[in-house]
């Protein structure tokens, strides 16, 4: 199998509207009056985000998934993708028709088809790079600077599970059950991203960032870019019961500064209700304070870094 054939065999079937079946050197999109079109780009590399022995569809899905986080925190609607793979020379065919059942699952879940992208060998790491666009209507992306003091700070969906999954991953040592057990482990490997959020968000939020490097890593993020201080309740994080039975009273500082959650931080007028949930507010000043039983916690680390 050549590049060629891979493509054809693999890839084309997933081709959308200006994809011109990945048969041109490049492909159309169409610009749409009265609204934005948001870019975003995130790899995804053996050793680093996920491990050899996962499935391949799975892979799949987190390499899409890690994008279209990044695309419902900014409050667009997702529709199309590159791929950029780098393929280690032994990749053997039912791994890459696998990883397209993958792409294909996810391309019905989240509405969106390929474009294009370019297919390379490597001699290192299995590494999977997906740019991924969204439609806002005009000027409406959710940025990182607009938090102000006053606002609510919110989070989607649970904390940690995906860190705890890596944990488990990586040999540590626990008592779950295999019903939670699972339950972490698949959030490691296919995230959860609150995509339907995204139209919600537009309407509601003053400032927003997905969560990657974890809770407060990226809250830092938003605070330092809002100019801002963020107080972060700790009993209010929503942590599951899966986590809290593997960390037990470690679970809190572990959880906020675990990556890989993919879950929407947002802020955004006080008292509101949806599928998130408050867990501070938003002062003049900067950084950000964790508190722990109303005291400053002082944190292991400071979030997931490359480098
Ligand atoms: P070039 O010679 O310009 O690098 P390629 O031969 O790599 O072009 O690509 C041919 C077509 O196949 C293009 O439309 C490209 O977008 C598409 N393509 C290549 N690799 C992938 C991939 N991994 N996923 C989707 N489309 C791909
Ligand atoms: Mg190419």
């Amino acid at each position: 199998m050549d590049e060629f054939d891979i493509i054809r065999r693999y890839f084309a079937p997933l081709a959308g509207e200006g994809a011109f079946g990945l048969q041109d050197d490049a492909a159309l999109i169409a610009a749409r009056p009265g609204f934005d079109l948001v870019v975003t780009s995130d790899a995804v590399s053996e050793g680093t985000d996920f491990f050899a022995f996962d499935p391949a569809d799975t892979i799949a899905q987190k390499a899409l998934r890690v994008n279209m986080s990044d695309l419902a925190a900014k409050g667009a609607e997702p529709f199309a993708y590159l791929l950029n793979l780098s393929l280690p020379h032994s990749i053997a065919p039912d791994w890459l028709a696998a990883f397209a059942e993958g792409l294909a699952s996810d391309q019905q879940e989240f509405g969106i088809s390929l474009l294009g992208g370019d297919t390379g060998a490597t001699d290192g790491p299995l590494t999977i790079a997906v740019t991924a666009f969204g439609y806002v209507p005009q000027g409406r992306m959710v940025r990182r600077n607009g938090a102000r003091p006053g606002d609510a700070v919110y989070v989607t969906g649970h904390i940690g599970e995906a860190g705890g999954g890596l944990a488990i991953f990586k040999r540590e040592k626990h008592g779950l059950s295999d019903t939670d057990r699972d339950q972490l482990t698949a959030r490691y490997r296919v995230p959860q991203p609150p995509v339907a959020l995204a139209a919600r968000l537009r309407d509601l939020a003053h400032a927003a960032i997905d969560v990657s490097d974890g809770l407060i890593a990226d809250l830092g993020h938003l605070a330092a870019a809002s100019d801002v201080r963020i107080v972060v309740e700790g009993e209010r994080v929503p942590l599951s019961a899966p986590l809290r039975a593997l960390w037990g009273d470690q679970a809190l500082p572990r959880a906020v500064t675990a990556g890989d959650d993919y879950q929407i931080a947002f802020t955004a007028p006080p008292g509101l209700a949806g599928p998130f949930t408050c867990i501070g507010g938003v002062e003049a000043g900067e950084g950000v304070d964790l508190l722990i039983a109303g005291r400053k916690a002082v944190l292991p680390s400071g979030g997931y870094r490359h480098f």
